[in-house]
């Protein structure tokens, strides 16, 4: 049983083909700069090289057609025809208040989801745009969709809601709603698999720490708070995100600076984060070398960045009333070993402290807390495409 797994941004489209007897990857790829000058896509046939065709891709239709076109090719290809696949799974970000889980995409969920892109203006289009193209090209595939929001669901009331006239929220839907949660919810299940012990009896936090960044408290399976709020700019600072501000800076900002709100919009997403502290880069690769020569912004990204994580695990253990594992998982959470040991620094109070040997790991699944210790800390490479997979085989088999 095949399932393709698709992911349309603005410009881009990822893809992942796998074999679901085991779970194993045949292929995957980027089409890149779509509806821009120079597109390409980047595809990777299992166990074989990486080719990369350049080519015109006005729009999504266009790459998910080439995408077809690669995976069926005798050369390049891992199957004959389409008719292999069994279903599509998309990833789709936001759900609003509608989709608590995976759903099976019909007319009514597009329209559905097409209310929320107001939720989600950058995403939920080209991932409505996805969908439309792929029931274009292969009609009568089953698909299924899978929302970045739908774990977070069960975050209660007086969590996610913000502190501002309830008026807006009943009118517009303004609160939290929390993103990145495919990866939360598969990290914290293989978490519970790795320290053997069942998903219901333990409190985790997830740290999903990627140029988007964010964290999640998940107390016996289900999250119960999270980072990331209205949009993916609250909470943590990221590669280019503010993370959370104070709300005020916004019109003092334009005030001063003689700015639109578009403008400070901008600055907030993609001039801030590290990359606006530092003035360096965004990529925490670049901040680590250029603190070794002694960047003092470079040092200062660093440090903000390890402190809030810290921040929101102390805060997260008293959402839960203690916390029993620690996952460190997306590029950075995966790689970076000195990233890690600056934020579980001086957690020793919580009952965590890292193996340093153990910690010496980078990009695969690994126990980094000291034996016996009352916290365990784990390192879990994200797999969002299998989550996404799995989501689709249950909805559509
Ligand atoms: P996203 O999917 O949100 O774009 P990723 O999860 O791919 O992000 O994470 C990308 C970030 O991970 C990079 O910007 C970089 O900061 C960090 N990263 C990746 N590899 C390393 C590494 N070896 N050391 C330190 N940081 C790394």
């Amino acid at each position: 049983m095949k399932v393709l797994v698709v992911n349309c941004g603005s410009s881009s489209v990822k893809y992942q083909l796998l074999n679901m007897e085991d779970e194993s990857v045949m292929a995957r790829g980027l089409a890149e700069r779509i509806g821009i000058e120079g597109s390409r896509l980047k595809h990777q046939a299992s166990e074989r090289e990486e080719v990369i065709i350049e080519k015109p891709m006005p729009d999504h239709k266009t790459a998910l057609k080439l995408i077809t076109d690669v995976l069926t090719d005798e050369k390049t290809g891992v199957i004959k025809d389409m008719d292999e696949i069994y279903a599509i799974g998309h990833r789709v970000v936001h759900g609003g208040e509608k989709f608590s889980g995976s759903v099976k995409i019909t007319d009514e969920v597009i329209d559905t989801l097409r209310e929320c892109a107001d939720l989600a203006p950058l995403h939920n289009p080209p991932n409505i745009m996805g969908i439309e193209a792929c029931q274009q090209l292969m009609p009568g595939k089953p698909m299924a969709g899978t929302f970045d929001t739908a774990f977070h669901h069960t975050i209660p009331d007086y969590a996610y809601i913000y502190p501002i006239p309830y008026e807006y929220y009943k009118k517009y839907g303004v609160r939290k709603y929390g993103f990145h949660g495919t990866s939360h919810k598969y990290v914290a299940e293989r978490a519970a698999e790795i320290v053997g012990k069942p998903l219901e009896s333990l409190k985790i936090i997830t740290c999903h720490l990627g140029n988007g960044a964010s964290i999640t408290a998940v107390d016996g399976g289900k999250s119960v708070e999270t980072s990331m709020g209205f949009t993916p700019l609250e909470g943590l600072a990221m590669g280019t995100r503010c993370g959370s501000i104070d709300p005020a800076i916004i019109a003092f900002l334009m005030e001063k600076e003689n700015k639109t709100i578009e403008e400070v919009n901008n600055i907030l997403n993609k001039r801030s984060g590290v990359l606006g502290i530092s003035g360096v880069s965004s990529d925490f690769r670049d901040l680590e070398q250029a603190a070794e020569k002694g960047d003092y912004g470079a040092k200062l990204a660093i440090e903000v960045f390890a402190y809030k994580v810290k921040k929101f695990i102390g805060s997260y253990s008293a959402v839960m009333n203690g916390v029993d594992v620690v996952v460190f998982t997306a590029g950075l959470g995966e790689n970076s070993i000195s990233m890690r040991e600056r934020i579980c620094s001086g957690l020793d109070y919580l009952g965590l402290e890292l193996d340093p040997e153990a910690n010496n790991v980078r990009g695969k699944e690994a126990i980094i807390s000291k034996p016996g210790c009352k916290v365990k800390a784990v390192v879990i490479p994200t797999n969002e495409e299998l989550m996404i997979a799995r989501e689709t085989v249950k909805i559509v088999g």
